[in-house]
């Protein structure tokens, strides 16, 4: 789960990590309260799930706070665009106001898990800003990484070892060293999978604060914190996912143009692998899951054909706890429901597949059949192709 980034700034001070003074605004008269008191210098930042926003036009200086209330006008209820949020771009709801700090240096510190050293990662550069990818990119040397022995915990030695790295020294080295610790801290403590600050501000004054902030949290271990879960916001998210998640279907959106309803996410992976290898990309990966109902079926179908980059979609169900003719009676009910919309090709194998293939026939709908996995990849590959063509 994502959160923005004056969330995560809440969240972080609450373990020492240091961070600029700012309030959160959803009107233009709050943010001119906000510049009042904490002015008159202040910036004024789009909260939106995305990076970029400073190359978008979603981070501004203002030197008043009426300069604030009259940029606060503007920002609030526009559409941000920046590489991260896609053509559609992202409504801004809520504006961070922040105290305007002087800049003398932007470094960056950012902590993931590395999956296949299999521990978290601590990383530094001196090279921070709004182009971390590039460094990343193109000058992997000035990226320094600390991993973390997960038993043992990030150690004082390895967060000097960064500060020093970064190059700082007295008063300043001292700061980063407790910045970095603390960051790892609340990264461990609300089981984040993500904890960025890009830019690590350092002032004229020689002060370490984060200026900008991402956390992104383990899904799983969300129980564990309500407060954070709290924190979602829908808005921000696919409405086809927000829509799965409440069927309890495991929907993620993807790059393709060949839709597929699946049951176990072992079968999904195969279905995508088999649809790649025949020529073309899932849309999606959409599990419906073992002990599936009807209803789920028919949510999954809908979800299925709503999504505009689906030009033809694949079913393949294997039934193994979930039967085949219920399967077939949920996709039926849906289509005469709301419509085909793409071709759709259909594998049913194991329990009541005989029944299943029956239902779908006797609908009088035009679905494709396929006897087994190969045959229908291969059909809903060039029905896809076809369509993105018309
Ligand atoms: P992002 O572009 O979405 O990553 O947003 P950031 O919060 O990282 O801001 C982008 C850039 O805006 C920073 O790298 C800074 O150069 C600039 N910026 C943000 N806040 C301030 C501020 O308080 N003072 C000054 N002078 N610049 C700021
Ligand atoms: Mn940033």
């Amino acid at each position: 789960m994502k959160i923005h980034e004056y969330q995560a700034k809440q969240i972080l001070y609450k373990y020492g990590v240091r961070i600029p003074k700012g309030e959160v605004a959803e009107t233009p008269s709050k943010a001119r309260e906000i510049a009042e008191r904490i002015g008159p210098n202040v910036v004024l930042k789009a909260q939106v799930h995305a990076g970029g926003r400073g190359k978008g036009g979603g981070i501004k200086l203002v030197s008043s706070a009426q300069e604030a209330e009259k940029i606060a006008q503007e920002m609030i209820g526009m559409t941000l665009f920046t590489h991260q949020t896609g053509p559609e771009g992202k409504l801004v709801k809520r504006i961070l106001v922040e105290e305007a700090l002087d800049i003398t240096r932007e470094l960056y510190v950012g902590i993931v898990v590395d999956r296949a050293k299999e521990a978290p990662v601590v990383m530094a550069s001196s090279e921070g800003g709004v182009e971390i990818e590039k460094v990343a990119a193109e000058t992997p040397e000035l990226i320094f990484k600390e991993y973390v022995n997960p038993a043992a915990g990030f150690l004082g030695f390895q967060a000097r070892n960064l500060a020093f790295k970064l190059g700082l020294g007295g008063e300043t080295f001292k700061q980063a060293v407790k910045f970095i610790l603390s960051l790892y801290k609340a990264f461990e403590a609300t089981d984040a999978s993500l904890a960025e600050i890009n830019p690590l501000l350092i002032t004229k004054k020689g002060n370490v604060l984060a200026l900008d902030a991402k956390m992104n949290f383990d899904d799983n271990a969300l129980p564990r914190h309500p407060e954070i879960k709290e924190m979602r916001d829908l808005d921000e998210e696919d409405p086809l996912e927000v829509e799965a998640s409440k069927y309890n279907l495991n929907y993620i959106k993807l790059d393709g143009n060949v839709g597929c309803m699946v049951n176990g996410a072992g079968l999904a992976m195969a279905t995508m692998d088999i649809i790649m290898h025949s020529g073309s990309m899932p849309a999606n990966f959409l599990d419906v899951g073992g002990g599936v109902s009807e209803e789920a079926v028919k949510n999954a179908f809908e979800i299925l054909v709503s999504d505009q980059d689906v030009k033809a979609a694949l079913i393949n169900i294997f039934g193994g706890i979930v039967r085949c003719d219920l399967v077939a009676n949920g996709i039926v009910k849906a289509a005469k429901e709301i419509g085909l919309k793409v071709p759709m090709v259909v594998r049913l194998e194991g329990t009541n597949v005989d029944l299943g293939k029956k239902i779908l026939k006797e609908s009088g709908l035009a679905f494709y059949p396929a006897a087994n996995m190969k045959e229908a990849a291969e059909k809903v590959v060039p029905l896809a192709k076809q369509q993105e063509r018309s």
